[in-house]
């Protein structure tokens, strides 16, 4: 077995049995962020403490990407002719704020504004020393 590292350091609780995303909350006005951060930007506040995400939302808005990306600083298989196309959006969690993730369902036929997902984490890509770079996405929810 492969180790598994995150994409990204502080997103998301890693290793846990049941990884959530690492979010912000503002102790002004509520406000959630991800990803965390230390203002506020509906109230301009500076104080913000860290809160774990509910792992539930609805899909607000998606487009699948259908060619490797080159920029942020992908991390994946940028190979033209072996990347696979995949789906990304905003995920709405409820009470909380939008999250941008990609979804693991690439078919625009079945991605519906609205639908319910849910988090999950998957493999993207093997690093230099053979660890399995994770990183978090939506699927559609089963119920
Ligand atoms: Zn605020």
């Amino acid at each position: 077995m492969p180790t598994q590292v995150p994409v990204t350091e502080g997103a998301f609780t890693w290793p846990s049995d049941a990884p959530r995303l690492i979010g912000s909350r503002c102790t002004n006005c509520g406000n959630h962020m991800f990803p965390a951060q230390d203002g506020c930007p509906r109230c301009t506040g500076s104080e913000t403490e860290r809160v774990e995400l509910g792992t539930r939302g609805t899909l607000w808005t998606c487009t699948v990407q259908g060619f490797p990306p080159k920029a942020p600083p992908y991390i994946g298989d940028d190979n033209p002719l072996t990347f696979k196309p995949y789906g990304v959006g905003y995920v709405e969690l409820p009470g909380e704020c939008k999250i941008e993730a990609r979804l693991t369902e690439a078919d625009p036929d079945k991605l519906k504004i609205g639908m319910p997902m849910e988090l999950i984490f998957i493999p993207i890509a093997t690093d230099a020393d053979g660890n399995e770079v994770v990183t978090f996405a939506f699927k559609p929810a089963e119920n």
